[in-house]
C-alpha cells in the first residue's frame, strides 16, 4: 500500500471518529469518502468507528466496484456520483447530525438567516426529497440539490457535505448544523430576517479568501 493511500485511509478513520466526537454524528450512522485515483476510498458499512482499521477502509472504482468480501458504505453511490459530477470536490461527508436533520423531517431548507450560509455556496442549503438509503434514486436527488452548493439536507435522513479535503468537507458539515440550530431557535423567536442575495453574494466573494485555512 503507497504512504498516501495508507494517511487517506488513516484520514478517513479519523473524521469519522471526529464527526462522532464532535456531536454531529451518532453511532455507525454517517460516512465518509475521499478521492483516490480513478475512484475513492470510503468507510464501510456498520463498523463502530472505534474498531476501524485502515484495512477496513474500502477502495470503490469509478464503476462502482470493489474487492469481493469488502463491504463499503451503503451510500457508496452519492459518494462517488458527486465525485464523478464535481471535479473540484475531493472529499464526501454523510451525517446525521440533530438539528439539520430535524430540519430534514420536514423537508425545509436552510435559507440565507445567517451570513454563514455562504460557507455552502449560496443563498440556501436545499433539502433534497426523500427517497430509501443507498439508492440511485437519492444519489440523482442529492446531486441535484447540490447543485451550485458545497451541502445539502436529505429528506428524513441527514446532511451532505463536501469539500477539497476531508477537513473542509468535516468542518463545514459542522457549520451546517451549527446554521440549522440557528434557524431552528430564530423560528421559535418568530423566525428570522432574511439576508438578501446581493448580500449573499458579496459574502461568497469574500469567502473565496476567508474562512478554515
Ligand atoms: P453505512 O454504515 O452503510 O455507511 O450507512 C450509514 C448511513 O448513514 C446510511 O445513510
Ligand atoms: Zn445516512
Amino acid at each position: 500500500m503507497e504512504a498516501t493511500e495508507q494517511s487517506l485511509r488513516r484520514e478517513i478513520i479519523a473524521t469519522c471518529l471526529r464527526m462522532n466526537h464532535e456531536g454531529i454524528n451518532h453511532g455507525t450512522s454517517g460516512n465518509v469518502s475521499v478521492r483516490w485515483r480513478d475512484g475513492m476510498l470510503i468507510s464501510p458499512s456498520g463498523i463502530p468507528y472505534e474498531e476501524l482499521q485502515e484495512a477496513d477502509i474500502v477502495f470503490v472504482a469509478s464503476d462502482g466496484r470493489h474487492d469481493a468480501g469488502e463491504r463499503p458504505s451503503s451510500e457508496w453511490r452519492f459518494h462517488l456520483a458527486i465525485l464523478h459530477a464535481r471535479p473540484e470536490v475531493g472529499a464526501v461527508v454523510h451525517t446525521h447530525s440533530v438539528h439539520a436533520t430535524a430540519l430534514a423531517m420536514r423537508g425545509m431548507e436552510i435559507p440565507a438567516a445567517h451570513y454563514m450560509i455562504a460557507a455552502a455556496g449560496g443563498a440556501n442549503i436545499r433539502c433534497a426529497p426523500y427517497a430509501t438509503f443507498g439508492t440511485r434514486e437519492l444519489s440523482d436527488l442529492a446531486l441535484r440539490a447540490l447543485d451550485g452548493r458545497h451541502a445539502c439536507l436529505l429528506a428524513n435522513h441527514g446532511v451532505i457535505a463536501i469539500g477539497p479535503n476531508l477537513r473542509k468537507a468535516l468542518w463545514l458539515a459542522g457549520e451546517v448544523e451549527v446554521l440549522a440550530r440557528q434557524y431552528i431557535l430564530s423560528l421559535m423567536l418568530g423566525g428570522p430576517n432574511l439576508l438578501s442575495d446581493t448580500e449573499v453574494a458579496r459574502v461568497v466573494e469574500r469567502f473565496k479568501d476567508y474562512g478554515l485555512r
